[in-house]
């Protein structure tokens, strides 16, 4: 009866806070074993109080519900919803037919191809992503629309539109085009020389609702360009970009390999570094000192050598070589140094719904099991400047919940398959 009474008052407050009404749905989850995102162990049967899609309680031992549906979950692993960082969610590698496709697909292809990947990121157990660079920007935001009204399964997309480059730069729509189809793309298509630009640019991304600003501070491995690591923005560029962004509070994530370039977005202040295949000694020093996030994306270097690999054009394939067996080991170092990570895949080089494989590979390189885990969770929210509602399964947060199988602190692959999905109190899989 004690339980009853603690969890009628709790509804109650849920009703007084929401404005009185009929009671809403909820749920009483009882979790086998509970691995909540900030804490460093797991806890053993517990239950999760679901109401108008918050967690209004996390409880020690099995508690009945009054008026809500009990989700029978004592045999397996909960955890909070995971977060991938870095996906692209209109695309995913086919060569050669990638590099033909922006050719040929228009806005409604892309809109219509992304609602699968979304919905299979979602199914994998990915609550939220951040969508670092669309081809079309307007079917990323329909898509993300369409998500929260709730008229399509999906995560919760924070989108970057279209990534910032400048001329002949990795994200320059037009590299590889023949010279008369060319054109010259300014801000507007996120290319921008100077810093008047590339406050242009930023401008143009928050008319084009993006959530945030993403750059391609150095080349990279799959535009068809020769350099994948060279420096490919100025300090007063990266700082102008910076200082735009922080005017309309936008977060800035930058795409570099080389270290030159990954050095000056650093000092500029950026938020994240994407990739960071060549970080250096000073490099993880500056980013300790700057507070600068690490989203290793192992998974891209591991497919753009693997099978994917024959199959690129002979522009990137040396680039693939170099660069994919070095983003694994620089992981390491950079996690033995202490620098911050926060997980993404860059799923859309890799098949989207398999973003859970990243986990095993950074545990390959050295990473603990709950310090991976947490990446994805409490880490990854604040990356994105929402740890007060996402990233973990505490009292007031959003109720984004998974569930697997077995223990992913002995078998951190259980991740990759995830029996139960709840998105804002929505069960999406069970
Ligand atoms: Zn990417």
């Amino acid at each position: 009866m004690r339980t009853r009474i603690s969890w009628v008052a709790l509804v109650t407050l849920a009703i007084l806070s929401t404005g009185g009404g009929a009671i809403a749905e909820g749920y009483v989850i009882h979790a086998g074993r509970l691995i909540d995102g900030v804490g460093d162990e797991p806890r053993r049967e517990m239950s999760i109080l679901v109401e108008n899609g918050k967690i209004t309680g996390v409880e020690s031992g099995y508690r009945e519900s009054p008026s809500g549906e009990i989700l029978d979950l004592r045999d397996k692993t909960v955890l909070p919803g995971l977060m991938d960082m870095h996906v692209h969610l209109q695309s995913e590698l086919d060569p050669p037919e990638s590099y033909s496709a922006r050719f040929y697909l228009n806005s409604a292809d892309y809109a219509l191809i992304s609602t699968v990947y979304a919905e299979r990121t979602l199914m994998a157990g990915f609550t939220t992503v951040r969508d670092l660079g669309s081809r079309d920007v307007e079917a990323g935001v329909a898509l993300r629309k369409a998500i929260n009204a709730g008229r399509l399964v999906g995560p919760r997309i924070f989108m970057a539109g279209k990534s910032l480059a400048t001329t002949g730069g990795h994200a320059d729509p037009t590299n590889g085009i023949r010279s008369n189809l060319r054109g010259d793309p300014g801000p507007k298509e996120g290319v921008v020389n100077g810093p008047v630009e590339a406050f242009k640019a930023v401008r143009q991304r928050y008319k084009d609702h993006s959530d945030l600003i993403k750059l391609t501070a150095t080349g990279g491995v799959l535009s068809l360009a020769k350099s994948g690591e060279n420096p490919q923005f100025t300090d007063a560029e990266l700082e102008a970009i910076v200082a735009a962004a922080k005017d309309y509070n936008f977060s800035v994530a930058v795409h570099a390999h080389g270290a030159e370039g990954m050095k000056r977005a650093i000092r500029a202040g950026v938020d994240s570094i994407e990739h960071g295949s060549y970080m250096d000694a000073e490099a993880m020093r500056l980013m300790k000192k700057k507070g600068t996030w690490f989203v290793p994306t192992l998974m891209a270097g591991k497919w753009v050598t693997g099978e994917l690999f024959d199959e690129l054009p002979e522009v990137v394939k040396p680039k693939a070589a170099a660069i994919g067996p070095v983003i694994a080991e620089n992981f390491s170092k950079a996690w033995a140094e202490g620098v911050k990570i926060a997980f993404g895949t860059d799923s859309g080089v890799s098949p989207h719904g398999l973003n859970a494989q990243e986990f095993a590979l950074m545990v390959e390189q050295g990473m603990p099991e709950m310090a991976a885990i947490q990446s994805a969770t409490i880490n990854a929210a604040t990356l994105l400047r929402q740890a007060d509602e996402l990233g973990s399964i505490e009292v007031g947060k959003i109720a984004d919940i998974i569930a697997v199988s077995g223990d992913p602190l002995s078998d951190i692959s259980v991740l990759e398959e995830v029996g139960f999905v709840m998105k804002a109190g929505a069960i999406y899989k069970r």
